[in-house]
C-alpha cells in the first residue's frame, strides 16, 4: 500500500538570524485509503507542509519518503512515475487553470506530459475523468472562467486524477466555495477515497469542514502539531486549548451550547500577543494566548503525549487536568 511519510520536517524562511520558523519538527504519514486532515490558522505552516509533501518545496531538515524511498533526489527532482502517484488540488481553481486553454485541454495536460496515450485515447480518458467528478462532457469545451467555482474545482480534481494517483494533497480545496457547493465537493472527495482507495491529505483552517471526512486530524499551531485525534469527533473530545478554540467556532446546531468546548475568554483573545512564527515564545508556543497557562508553561516545551480518547495525543502540560476534560455526554 502506498505511503507518504514526512519525518521531522523543519522549514524556515527569511534571512539568517531573522528566520520565520514555518515548520518545527512535524511528522505526518498518509496512506492510500485514508483521509488525514491538517488544520490550523493562517501562518500555522500547513500549506508549507502540503507543498513539501508534493515536492514543490524542500525541508531544511527531515525526510519525505514515498514507500520508504526519498520522494526527491538531492537536487529536488522527482522521478516521473513517483510524480504521477502524488497529485495536488489547489485552493483557487481559477488560478490553477490556464485561462487560454479549454478545461478539457487542461485536464488532458498531465496525460500528455506522462505520455503513452493516443490523441483519441486521451480524449476518451478526459471524458471519463469529467464524468467521474460529476461534470457534463460539454463543460470541457469551455474556458475556465465560464465554469462556476464548484465546477472548476471538480475539474481540478479530475485533472489531479488523470495520472491515476494513489495520494491527493488538497490545500484548502473548498475554502473559496459557497457552503452548499462545499458539501458537494467534500462528498465527491469522500466518494473518490472510497471508490478508488485514494489517500487524501486535506489541509484546512476550518475544523468543522475536516470533521466531515477525516480519519485522522492533526492540529497545527505555529509549525508544530499540538493535537492529534482519530475519527470525525476530535472537536468533541479536544483537550488542547487551541483545538478547543477552533472547535468552539464549529457551528453545529445539533449540539447544545452547553456541550460545546469553550472559546477563549474575550479578554484573552483580544489581548493575546500574536507570537507568530517570527517570535515563538519559550516553553509552550501557545502560552501567550492560553487561558490555562501556568508558570511552568513558560519553561517546558510540551510534546505530543497520549491522553483522552483512543488515538488522541496532545501537546499540553495540563492536558490531563479536569479543567481541560471534554464535557460529559
Ligand atoms: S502547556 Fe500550558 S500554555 Fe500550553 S496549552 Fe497547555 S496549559 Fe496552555
Amino acid at each position: 500500500m502506498t505511503e507518504l511519510a514526512l519525518n521531522g520536517i523543519f522549514r524556515s524562511f527569511g534571512p539568517r538570524g531573522a528566520e520565520a520558523r514555518a515548520l518545527d519538527g512535524v511528522d505526518v504519514t498518509l496512506s492510500a485509503g485514508e483521509t488525514v486532515a491538517l488544520v490550523g490558522e493562517s501562518g500555522s505552516g500547513k500549506t508549507t507542509l502540503a507543498r513539501i509533501a508534493i515536492g514543490l518545496d524542500r525541508p531544511d531538515r527531515g525526510s519525505v519518503l514515498l514507500d520508504g524511498r526519498p520522494l526527491a533526489d538531492r537536487r529536488g527532482r522527482i522521478a516521473h512515475a513517483d510524480r504521477a502517484r502524488v497529485q495536488m488540488v489547489f485552493q483557487d481553481p481559477l488560478a490553477s487553470f490556464n485561462p487560454h486553454r479549454s478545461v478539457a485541454a487542461s485536464v488532458a495536460l498531465p496525460l500528455r506530459l506522462h505520455g503513452g496515450l493516443s490523441r483519441a485515447a486521451r480524449r476518451d480518458r478526459v471524458l471519463d475523468l469529467l464524468a467521474a467528478v460529476g461534470l457534463d462532457a460539454d463543460l470541457g469545451a469551455r474556458a475556465p472562467a465560464a465554469l462556476s467555482g464548484g465546477q472548476l474545482q471538480r475539474a481540478a480534481i479530475a485533472r489531479a486524477l488523470a495520472t491515476d494517483p494513489a495520494l491527493l494533497i488538497c490545500d484548502e480545496p473548498v475554502a473559496s466555495l459557497d457552503v452548499s457547493v462545499r458539501a458537494q465537493v467534500l462528498n465527491l472527495l469522500a466518494r473518490l477515497r472510497r471508490d478508488r482507495g485514494l489517500g487524501i491529505l486535506f489541509v484546512s483552517h476550518d475544523l468543522g469542514v475536516v470533521q466531515r471526512i477525516a480519519d485522522r486530524t492533526l492540529v497545527l499551531f505555529h509549525g508544530r502539531v499540538v493535537e492529534e485525534g482519530v475519527g470525525p469527533g476530535l472537536w468533541r473530545v479536544a483537550r488542547h486549548p487551541y483545538t478547543r478554540a477552533l472547535a468552539a467556532a464549529v457551528p453545529d446546531p445539533a449540539v447544545p451550547w452547553r456541550d460545546r468546548p469553550r472559546a477563549l475568554p474575550a479578554a484573552v483573545a483580544a489581548g493575546a500577543e500574536a507570537a507568530g512564527p517570527f517570535a515563538i515564545p519559550s516553553g509552550c508556543r501557545y502560552r501567550l494566548r492560553c487561558p490555562h497557562a501556568v508558570p511552568v508553561c513558560a519553561e517546558t516545551d510540551p510534546t505530543l503525549e497520549p491522553v483522552g480518547a483512543p488515538g488522541q495525543r496532545v501537546a499540553c502540560l495540563r492536558a490531563g487536568d479536569p479543567a481541560l476534560a471534554p464535557p460529559q455526554p
